[in-house]
């Protein structure tokens, strides 16, 4: 492996993690509420939380695989 390969890996490593942990903080935001409800207001899961989970396992494999 170059060095520049090196640094571009760990550049999407970095890139992962901050993905990561932008995607922890949507999804505090979409957990779920009282009577089925997402604390959003919509049904539980919204679309933001099926979103958010999906690229977070997608980032977080990233990060693993780096790691
Ligand atoms: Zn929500």
């Amino acid at each position: 492996m170059t060095m520049g390969a090196i640094r571009d890996l760990k550049a999407l490593t970095e890139y992962a993690r901050e993905q990561v942990e932008t995607a922890d903080v949507l999804l505090a935001a979409h957990e779920a509420a009282e009577l089925g409800l997402c604390r959003c207001g919509r049904p539980h899961p919204c679309d933001e939380r099926r979103q958010g989970v999906e690229r977070r396992d997608y980032y977080a494999q990233i990060v693993g695989d780096a790691s």
